[in-house]
């Protein structure tokens, strides 16, 4: 009885990696080598997680819904990036007065 493997290949080029289902992690698409990854975000409201050695040598990914840890990152994230963005706004106004 042979075992039932799967191929997977890579998004972007004619590479393939023949693996047993078992050791396959389930991702929206598989790539070889970094530059050959998703190219674009992920569509809107869905963040995008990178799986390493998702199948073999070959890396993962998946867009899926932001969880609540995750969601509260962002939302912080973009706080900082605004606050910085404020920051530098007074910064630059203060600079002809002072
Ligand atoms: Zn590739």
């Amino acid at each position: 009885m042979t075992p039932r493997k799967i191929v997977v290949s890579c998004d972007r080029c004619f590479r393939t990696q023949t693996m047993r289902p078992g050791r396959v992690e389930s991702c929206d698409g598989y790539f070889c080598v970094t530059g050959h990854g998703p190219s674009g975000g992920p569509p809107p409201g869905l963040v995008r997680e990178l799986v390493i050695n998702a199948a073999g040598g070959f890396w993962g990914w998946r867009d899926v819904l932001p969880s609540h840890e995750a969601m509260s990152g962002i939302l912080r994230a973009r706080e900082i990036l605004a606050i910085g963005q404020a920051q530098r706004i007074i910064e630059d106004a203060g600079d002809g007065s002072a």
